[in-house]
């Protein structure tokens, strides 16, 4: 990133630093609160730097709401702030060996010591997040927010099943309050489902793994974030009170294993700086393998009591430093750019790239995102351009080169106005993130709804992938869904085609007739209904029991179905008021494509199946989503307030005014483990009087 040197000549300090703190500032807020980063990392860097060099030069253009006085997140709307007992800090970066060096010669000269070992630990790329147990049990947890102030995450934290609810300390004890330190992240590998199914939803994608989990640690409603595929590395013990401290940070971490908190098992202990640059450089080679982003090393002096001795120079500790991965970019030219129609005809821009291999691998699309991506970046066919890999995740085109040479005769690109397989107009969502084909026969979107129904986790007909779910309809074998159902009696021709061979007819004529003994789940999700995931899709099959069923529901049965609400009802309804829709379950049925799901309501003789409840208070082994849903699954009804009609209370820990109200209302309060025993083992708790 680089800024036009006149301008900045013409510029006074003051009026720069101004300039720099309100995009600086403004960048933030798309980042940490709209979750719709605008600025890229080494952008945002490059800005904050010159601030940073500027104010330095310049103090008195230092203002009180510089953003380099408070680096990060206000907390947002709907968030209880959190005051950090113990500031959780920031780090100091090296990008080299000489920069990692320096810093251990400072540390070490400021002890007038010779030596210290020291830790080095993967610096996964996700959020910072502080967890407080109280005699064991989680109590809170809050983001980093600006270091000083977090938010209270603790209902979302809870969803995340690689914390504990509850130290394990069977072998070791737990002090009476530990803050457990560590990152939240989403694996790349679950960021593509993520995404996918956003997209299946109607919804934006996530522009990358550690958007996604930010987005989802700060759901509002938790058990939209118990949906997510969270998962979290503990790395630091960020204060105890009760009991010592741990001598050295390598302890620390050994016994936040012990207690049951999931750990990095990368991490090393390294005697000299040179063993450290050893390390740093196995790091950089297994990054490659790992599901999670890293973008460097973290390294820190291992004693505590020298930790203690360092202290910090300004924001930074002097005992860590964060050596950081070079970024693993390339140049190349874009040759085109392309528009893909999904399978819900969403308009998703790509481009062709000039090959270039990116941290070992050959790289020759990458995803440019939406439409106002490349209006903002102003992309054109045959520009010089940065791309940049991470991981597993889909490259991306990041910037046009600083050494770009456009042509005369360059024009912006356009985007499609109309859809580039069918035609017709396309429309813009409200928000403007998404433009879609609306034809509902566009060719474009059947192939896909063709590749989606053949999918892993829809029909599972192996076989049947991207290039052939175009090649079957473009030859005409397949106008519709049940179409793939009477390619057996086609064969020949197929054969003729000398586009696969016969083994692969066989297997691929094979695949799909097992498929027919899918479920009905299976079958209500690759049809490919907007809104649909495999988990309504159970629901639905749950409630309707076939396909006709399904087909016939009226809008007030389904929004009678707990978790559905208007508008996926809407969505199904108007799926199946579509005259081809309804002839395709005809078609289906006819061809034996009619799955009957017979699972027995297991709920009809559990003495909770009827029976009304309300849970209140923090439970130790589970959510109040769980637990209401787990009521909900036997039948029994979960409401949210007491009344003369609620047979139980749950309480659980510092239950409140409902506990209260419950006892005035002489309603049977129950414990957390009498009502697991109830749900479990159908164990009516007894009262006394
Ligand atoms: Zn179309």
């Amino acid at each position: 990133m680089q800024f036009d040197d006149e301008s900045k000549a013409d510029t006074s300090p003051n009026t720069r630093a101004e300039q720099l703190s309100a995009e600086i500032n403004r960048a933030n807020k798309l980042y940490y609160i709209d979750n719709a980063p605008q600025l890229d990392d080494a952008e945002w860097d490059a800005r904050m730097q010159e601030l940073l060099a500027l104010e330095s030069e310049h103090p008195e253009s230092r203002t009180p709401d510089s953003p380099t006085q408070r680096v990060g997140a206000p907390p947002a709307d709907g968030f209880e702030e959190v005051i950090h007992p113990v500031p959780m800090l920031s780090l100091g970066n090296v990008f080299d060996e000489d920069g990692l060096r320096a810093w251990y010669k400072r540390a070490l000269d400021f002890l007038e010591i010779e030596s210290a070992p020291l830790v080095c630990e993967l610096k996964i790329d996700g959020l910072a997040l502080a967890v407080t147990y109280r005699d064991g049990v989680m109590e809170r947890a809050a983001t980093r927010g600006d270091g000083e102030r977090g938010e209270d995450v603790t209902a979302n934290v809870r969803t995340i099943r690689s914390v504990p609810l509850r130290l394990d300390v069977s072998e070791q004890p737990a002090p009476p309050v530990a803050e457990l330190r560590g990152e939240v992240f989403l694996p790349n590998s679950r960021f593509a489902e993520l995404n996918a199914d956003r997209e299946a939803a109607g919804l934006p994608t996530y522009v990358n793994p550690r958007n996604s989990a930010s987005g989802s640690l700060r759901q509002l409603d938790s058990a939209e974030t118990a949906k997510r595929p969270l998962d979290m590395f503990f790395y630091a013990l960020g204060y105890v009170e009760g009991a010592e401290e741990p001598s050295s940070h390598w302890d620390a971490l050994q016994s936040m294993k012990t207690w049951g908190g999931k750990t990095n098992t990368w991490t090393r202990q390294a005697n000299t700086v040179e063993e450290a640059i050893v390390a740093i450089k196995e790091a950089g080679k297994v990054r490659e393998s790992l599901d999670y982003g890293i973008d460097g090393v973290v390294i820190k002096i291992d004693s505590i009591p020298l930790q203690r001795r360092l202290g910090f120079v300004g924001r930074d500790p002097r005992w860590a430093i964060a050596y950081k991965f070079p970024a693993e970019q390339a140049e190349t030219t874009l040759k085109a750019i392309r528009v893909n129609v999904g399978r819900t005809g969403a308009l998703t821009p790509w481009a062709e790239l000039e090959p270039v291999m990116v941290g070992g691998v050959t790289v020759g699309r990458a995803t440019l995102h939406n439409k106002d991506e490349i209006a903002r970046k102003d992309f054109r066919a045959y520009d010089r351009v940065v791309i940049q890999r991470a991981g597993d995740v889909i490259p991306q085109v990041v910037e046009v080169s600083a050494k770009n040479n456009r042509p005369a005769d360059s024009k912006p690109f356009e985007f499609p106005t109309d859809c580039p397989s069918c035609g017709t107009e396309t429309v813009q969502s409200e928000d403007g993130a998404v433009t879609r084909c609306v034809n509902i026969s566009c060719p474009a979107q059947f192939e896909r709804l063709l590749e989606h129904f053949a999918s892993r986790g829809a029909m599972d007909i192996e076989g049947l992938g991207e290039r052939v779910s175009q090649d079957l309809p473009r030859l005409g074998f397949v106008a519709n869904i049940a179409d793939i159902y009477r390619l057996r009696e086609r064969r020949e021709a197929l054969l003729e085609l000398d586009k696969m061979g016969e083994t692969r007819v066989d297997n691929l004529l094979k695949a799909i007739e097992v498929s027919r003994l899918q479920p009905l789940s299976r079958l209500l999700f690759a049809l490919g209904i907007s809104s649909i995931g495999s988990e309504i899709a159970e629901w639905l099959s749950r409630r309707f029991r076939s396909l006709s069923g399904v087909r016939d529901a009226t809008e007030e049965e389904l929004l009678a179905i707990d978790g559905i609400g208007p508008i996926v009802a809407s969505s199904i309804v108007e799926y199946f008021a579509i005259e081809q829709n309804r002839n395709l379950v005809d078609e289906l049925i006819e061809l034996g494509i009619n799955p009957i799901d017979d699972t027995p309501e297991p709920s009809a003789d559990h003495p909770a199946n009827g029976v009304t409840f309300v849970v209140t208070g923090k439970l130790d082994s589970m959510s109040r989503s769980e637990a209401q849903n787990r009521i909900k699954s036997l039948g029994g009804k979960a409401t949210g307030s007491v009344t003369g009609k609620t047979d139980y209370l749950v309480a659980g820990a510092d239950a409140g005014s409902k506990l209260e109200k419950a006892q005035r209302l002489n309603v049977h309060v129950i414990t957390e483990s009498e009502f697991i025993a109830f749900m479990d083992e159908g164990v009516v708790p007894a009262r006394s009087y």
